[in-house]
């Protein structure tokens, strides 16, 4: 899974740079749906994603998110058939495989379009340039507004990375 390696790096947080304990990045367990591993997503976060319609149904305990792009499924516990698909969820995930919008800074809704538009089409080369042209990280409130609840920036760098390659090798696209 390529995906686990972007959230492994250290970047500056928008989330005022607060490291998760070795509990929080270490426990990790399986969708029941497609077998794949999720990540540990804390309870304040999937409380906040939901619909209305199932917040009900989220119980006081962490769950985790399914990290597989073509699994419909979001949230899960881990001992129970108690989850949460996509439906379920009012912003798509970015990286399941039908999101739309993509968005990569969830707080300030900016897309991974706008990200790979501003290298390609404004000069942008990093993130402070793509945080002046986008509003991106502005006002983080990641806990809550990304669906893994942490700092989205991991994801704006990947985005910024694909960027400069479709400019640097424009004929490929
Ligand atoms: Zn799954």
């Amino acid at each position: 899974m390529k995906i686990k390696e972007e959230f492994s790096f250290e970047s500056k947080s928008c989330c005022g740079g607060k490291t998760e304990s070795a509990d929080m990045v270490e426990k990790n367990t399986l969708c029941p749906v497609c077998g794949e591993e999720g990540k540990l997503v804390k309870n304040i976060t999937v409380k906040h994603m939901v619909i209305d319609k199932v917040k009900e149904h989220v119980g006081d305990i962490n769950y985790y998110l399914c990290m597989n792009e073509v699994c419909s499924v979001v949230y899960y516990a881990q001992e129970s058939d108690n989850r949460f698909d996509k439906k379920d969820v009012k912003e798509p995930i970015w990286f399941k495989n039908d999101a739309d919008p993509k968005y990569v800074c969830y707080c300030n809704k900016v897309t991974e379009e706008q990200i790979i538009d501003s290298v390609v089409n404004k000069g942008a080369n990093n993130m402070k340039d793509i945080i002046v042209l986008t509003g991106a990280m502005k006002n983080g409130k990641c806990e809550t507004n990304n669906p893994l609840g942490k700092c989205c920036s991991p994801i704006i760098q990947e985005a910024i990375k694909k960027g400069l390659e479709i400019k640097e090798n424009p004929m490929q696209v």
